[in-house]
């Protein structure tokens, strides 16, 4: 078990000291406007110029929701797995890993929000694009079946670019198996609440992430299936400027809740409160009391 110590969201990039080392002003990617790193951090990560929400690595989102100190990663493979034998595939991966922390596109674990525990993933666009491939197919039904034993609520960060195409027909059947993962933990009884992020595209969304028990997406966040163009070359139509976002899904009822980053957090932690074992204790108590009275007035 590896365990990733000092969670805070002012520590992100070694606090304050930190950040004098190194640039003390970003660039917006969306409006190219120059803001100060340190308000940027303060702000989540959302642009205070034009609205923009930066793409979050795993380090930055698990810092902005695991209660700090309390995250432990889970299933941590360092192999690497090539079972189409692409060409060019295992240099890729070695060339990847050599330069990020990251050995795949998730990372697993339990942690703490706002006191209640939990099994987190949290996907990561920087590892080819969030793809899943066999690996994280197999760590995202192990996230699964460890939530089930362990009885505790899935919460998931899902980011990615789809099945990577890397590994064929096997990235594809990750779908089904991630997907049968979720339906047997929520046969059992377990909480999973699935949230979107920029950007949730291809077999990704197509399998486990629109199987949560709760949906959220993060504001204007690119979530969809194939892309808007190849869609309109299909269907020969003309797309809406807002297809494939939160607030165009919310609309058409995909999804439950689109929460601005810096709330997510706290509403994450009342719905967790809302669906603890004390709180079901109480629900089921309800009707049994209600049967009493009525029998009392008969
Ligand atoms: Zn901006």
């Amino acid at each position: 078990m590896k365990k990733i110590k000092g969670f805070n969201r002012n520590q992100i990039n070694g606090g304050v000291k930190g950040l004098m080392s190194q640039n003390l002003f970003v660039k917006c990617k969306a409006c190219g406007g120059i803001i100060e790193r340190k308000k940027i951090i303060e702000n989540f990560y959302v642009c205070k110029l034009c609205g923009n929400y930066e793409v979050l690595d795993y380090k930055k989102r698990l810092a902005m929701i695991i209660d700090p100190d309390t995250f432990e990663e889970t299933n941590v493979y360092t192999d690497f797995c090539d079972p189409i034998k692409f060409p060019g595939y295992r240099e890729k991966h070695e060339s990847i890993v050599s330069k990020i922390d990251l050995n795949e596109a998730i990372v697993t674990g339990s942690g703490c929000i706002s006191g209640q525990k939990v099994m987190v993933g949290v996907m990561d666009i920087r590892f080819m694009m969030g793809s899943m491939g066999v690996i994280v197919g197999e760590k995202v039904t192990r996230m699964f079946e460890d939530a089930e034993k362990e009885k505790l609520p899935v919460v998931m960060f899902v980011a990615s670019g789809g099945a990577r195409m890397q590994e064929g027909i096997f990235s594809l059947m990750q779908m089904a198996k991630t997907a049968a993962a979720v339906s047997d933990f929520s046969e059992a009884g377990g909480l999973f609440i699935s949230v979107l992020t920029n950007p949730t595209t291809g077999g990704v969304s197509a399998s486990f992430a629109f199987l949560g028990d709760i949906i959220i997406a993060e504001p204007r966040a690119l979530i969809g299936f194939a892309g808007k163009r190849v869609i309109e070359q299909t269907i020969n139509e003309k797309l809406p400027d807002n297809f494939q976002t939160s607030e165009f899904l919310f609309e058409h009822g995909y999804i439950d809740l689109i929460v601005e980053r810096k709330r997510l957090k706290e509403v994450l932690g009342n719905i967790l409160k809302i669906h603890s074992k004390e709180n079901n204790k109480k629900f089921r108590q309800r009707p049994a009391a209600e049967n009493a009275s009525m029998r009392s007035e008969e």
